[in-house]
């Protein structure tokens, strides 16, 4: 393999390359001015490149093609149509027209849409995004399309952050004119770590939460966790090593970098990151490797699991997107190497510093679900406040700006400002801080708080958003300024004074940190269901109205589909709870106590001398755990039958929240004291030991 991997890379991928060598120049060079600054594409060129890509991916296989795109599920979706249309004398001929690579219809009552469907004809259409590569996969011509209502509201995930990108592009184009720079292109960048479990298929097989909810919903913890630190850049073990040879090259014939794998801190817990890419291209990237893990698992023996915790009390699973801007080919937030070039990573520092700060409540709801709400704040993961890490050096250059001090480090100028002292400071960054959810890492920002199974649009929907609203706001004062590098300077030490409290450099898994965070004024929305309503936050809405990102309407319905979507998760938890305790648990558990029981009684028949004092404690104590096991599962009955009568969505969201999830953690708890006295071939399930350890 490794030796062909530079053939192997974007071979099903038709890429600038690829239509470079096929186009016609002219057509090529419409194309490419598309991609480049989102010119719209004309029917006629459209036309050229359907037909060309089609000869493509017929040689490269395909005999079908889809529009590929990610409604509010999340996932991604596909619907196949032939390239075959009879010719009408029996005969058939294989065809693609540019209105078809343009532009599709799939039926969009059948996607999630929030209320949007009442007030929009169910019809929805999906529009080519050229500027992510069409490719061929499972012998389909795959074209990656953004999905919007016939009255152009986004039904997508892909449309807000294509919409954002160009809001933050614009922005950023605005202030680098005022540096004297007007690059081509501005783009955002993202780098996704996608953290995820391999485990035996026939564990998986044997249970019911695994298959129906992603995760365990029963299992005492093994004796061994993850507290001897020894998987985490482990050796790999062989079966995983070729499924990850699998994922490689499967992730480059699609063009997808993937460039690190390697343990994860917990037991059977991996790692796969990409190099990073512009925003779009790196998500329909991920949703793909994603795809392709589960699919490569299975030629394993394996099964991948995404979700944010498939079990408890070892490590979940994280998506850190690593975000940056660039422009022309230049990292934005890289510092530089003279104090100009300073001022300018300052100012797009702070924009972020600030954005983050004004917007941090609808950045957590980006990264709100029922998977991560086990994960965020849960010792393991960055809280589910948002606070940012700039590391040592920075951080202390950022504090003698705002109190006017000196900065020790540099000599011992002080720091004005004026552009001839602002020290030029190295890049370094060894001091990284783990535990903080928005770390500047040398020359990017790595948000930590993304769950593995979600789709990174949204967080970088905002981020993008939040940071071209502040770069605009700059832009509208320093255009008018006599002086820009004096009024540049004095704006960043008064947005640094302004936004002190979100910055953060200690440990964010503390408890102190929290009570901290309070008195700062930080929101510490601990649940999905109190983190979702600022969605709906009167700032939020204006901020991507403003921005033409989301309209009110849009924001609207994303808002019911996320409330709609958690009550659907935590109902089927419930359900899958209740029916295995049930039906395999409890039975199980009362199977056991049988026996026991008949051992003792039989002993007893043989000479009422005989000591059955162990038979009866352990019928003592298994019973009671089978009484809490029986008694919340009655409870969790009890609760799901007042379901019905809810009325809306957020009530309904929180309900499930605040009722039925702590429900179902009770007969979580007893079952699992009932696992580990109950005899084990009499348990049902594969153990946490069995599944999480193997040989
Ligand atoms: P780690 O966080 O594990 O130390 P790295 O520092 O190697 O990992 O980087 C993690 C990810 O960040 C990689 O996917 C990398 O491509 C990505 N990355 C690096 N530079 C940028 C950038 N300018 N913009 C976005 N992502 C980036
Ligand atoms: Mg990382």
């Amino acid at each position: 393999m490794a030796a062909n991997t530079k053939e192997v890379f974007g071979s099903m991928v038709f890429n600038e390359h690829v239509m470079k060598e096929r186009l016609p120049s002219a057509t090529f060079q419409s194309l490419k001015a598309t991609m480049a600054e989102g010119k719209p594409l004309d029917l006629e060129v459209a036309n050229v490149v359907a037909s060309v890509m089609k000869d493509w991916a017929i040689e490269k296989g395909a005999t079908h093609y889809t529009h590929w795109f990610q409604p509010l599920t999340g996932i991604t979706s596909e619907k196949h149509d032939g390239f075959l249309s009879p010719n009408g004398d029996g005969t058939a001929i294989m065809e693609f027209k540019g209105k078809e690579l343009i532009q599709g219809e799939p039926d969009a009552s059948s996607f999630p849409s929030g209320g949007l469907r009442a007030t929009c004809e169910a019809r929805g259409y999906t529009a080519w995004d050229p500027t992510s590569y069409a490719f061929v996969k499972d012998d389909v011509l795959c074209i990656p399309t953004a999905f919007c209502s016939y009255t152009g509201e986004a039904l997508d995930k892909k449309t807000p952050l294509l919409r954002s990108m160009a809001a933050i592009s614009g922005q950023t184009a605005r202030v680098l004119k005022l540096f004297g720079k007007e690059p081509k292109r501005v783009t955002t960048t993202v780098g996704p770590e996608q953290e995820y479990f391999l485990i035996r298929k026939e564990d998986y097989e044997q249970r019911e939460d695994l298959i129906l909810t992603g995760r365990t919903l029963f299992g005492h913890s093994a004796a061994k966790g993850q507290e001897m630190e020894e998987h985490y850049f482990g050796v790999l073990r062989s079966e995983v090593s070729a499924f990850m040879k699998e994922v490689d090259e499967e992730c480059w014939k699609l063009g997808i970098p993937a460039k690190t794998k390697h343990n994860e801190v917990a037991p059977a817990q991996h790692e796969l990151a990409p190099i990073f890419d512009v925003a779009n291209k790196a998500i329909d990237h991920n949703l793909l490797t994603m795809e392709i893990m589960k699919k490569a698992a299975e030629h394993h023996g394996l099964v991948c699991l995404l979700h944010e915790k498939p079990f408890a009390c070892v490590n979940g699973s994280g998506k850190h997107n690593n975000w940056s801007l660039t422009a022309g080919g230049e990292n934005l937030l890289d510092p530089g190497d003279t104090p100009m070039d300073n001022l300018q990573f300052l100012t797009f520092l702070t924009a972020v510093i600030k954005a983050v700060d004004d917007y941090q409540d609808l950045l957590r709801t980006t990264v709100a679900g029922p998977g991560n709400d086990h994960r965020l704040g849960a010792d393991e993961a960055p809280p589910a406040i948002i606070s940012i890490f700039l590391g040592d050096e920075l951080g202390a250059i950022l504090e003698a700006i705002a109190n006017d001090s000196e900065y020790h480090a540099v000599g011992k100028s002080k720091i004005d400002l004026g552009v001839d002292v602002l020290p030029v400071f190295s890049k370094d960054t060894t001091d990284r801080n783990r535990t903080s959810p928005f770390a500047f890492t040398g020359n990017k920002f790595e948000f930590r708080m993304p769950g593995s199974t979600m789709n990174l649009s949204d967080c970088n929907t905002v981020l993008n958003t939040a940071v071209a609203k502040v770069l605009k706001d700059y832009a509208d004062e320093m255009e008018q300024a006599e002086d820009f590098t004096a009024a540049a300077a004095k704006w960043i030490e008064r947005t640094i004074k302004a936004h002190q409290r979100i910055l953060f450099n200690g440990n964010g898994y503390s408890e102190e940190w929290e009570k901290e965070a309070e008195v700062r004024g930080l929101s510490n929305f601990k649940t999905t269901v109190d983190a979702l309503p600022c969605m709906v936050a009167e700032k939020n809405i204006a901020l991507m109205s403003e921005m033409n990102v989301l309209t009110p309407v849009e924001m609207q319905s994303r808002y019911e589909v996320e409330l709609e979507h958690y009550s659907k998760v935590i109902n089927i938890e419930a359900r899958t709870t209740l029916g295995m305790a049930r039906r395999q648990l409890i039975p199980a558990a009362l199977e056991f106590l049988s026996d026991v029981a008949n051992t003792a009684a039989s002993k007893k028949a043989v000479s009422s001398a005989i000591s059955i004092r162990t038979e009866e404690q352990i019928l003592g104590s298994v019973s009671a755990n089978v009484d809490d096991m029986n008694e919340a599962c009655n409870r969790l009955d009890d609760l799901m039958r007042q379901v019905g009568q809810i009325e809306g969505n957020y009530e309904l969201a929180k309900f499930y929240s605040d009722r039925i999830v702590p429900a179902i953690s009770d007969i979580r708890q007893a079952a699992d004291r009932c696992e580990i006295h109950v005899g084990k071939d009499y348990w049902p399930l594969p153990t946490y030991a069995q599944m999480l350890f193997y040989v």
